[in-house]
């Protein structure tokens, strides 16, 4: 039986070891990696799982792309920033206003989560 072995990461011809009955599970053996894995029910137009393109991930990185994050700057909702003291990368999601028209960004971080950052701040207040 074909079945995707999601151990190799790819589908082989498989060796029956447990026939299941009706509402019972028939249990597949890899003939790669020798792991026994359940048997689910192919289409060929399996859905594969189609990745959210807002979806950021460090893989989604292009280091090109990427600014140090400075309070005194200001950035667009799309740049990535890299946080130095984080040692994070995040995106910019959206521009925010602060009160006393104070500036500020909301980043998406890799690991920090979703953190609102001060932009366009003048030099002088550090
Ligand atoms: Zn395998």
């Amino acid at each position: 039986m074909k079945q995707y072995c999601s151990v190799c990461k790819d589908r082989f011809d498989m060796e029956v070891v447990e026939e299941g009955g009706e509402n019972e599970v028939t249990w597949l053996k890899c003939p790669r990696c020798k792991g026994i894995l359940p048997y689910m029910k192919l289409t060929d137009d399996t859905e594969t799982v189609q990745a959210d393109e807002d979806e950021f991930s460090a893989e989604s990185i292009a280091e090109s792309d990427v600014v140090e994050y400075d309070s005194q700057r200001t950035y667009e909702v799309g740049n990535v920033v890299y946080h130095r003291s984080w040692n994070d990368y995040g995106k910019v999601v959206e521009k925010l206003i602060l009160p006393g028209d104070r500036q500020a960004i909301r980043v998406q971080f890799l690991n920090q989560g979703d953190v609102n950052l001060l932009e366009n701040v003048p030099a002088d207040e550090g």
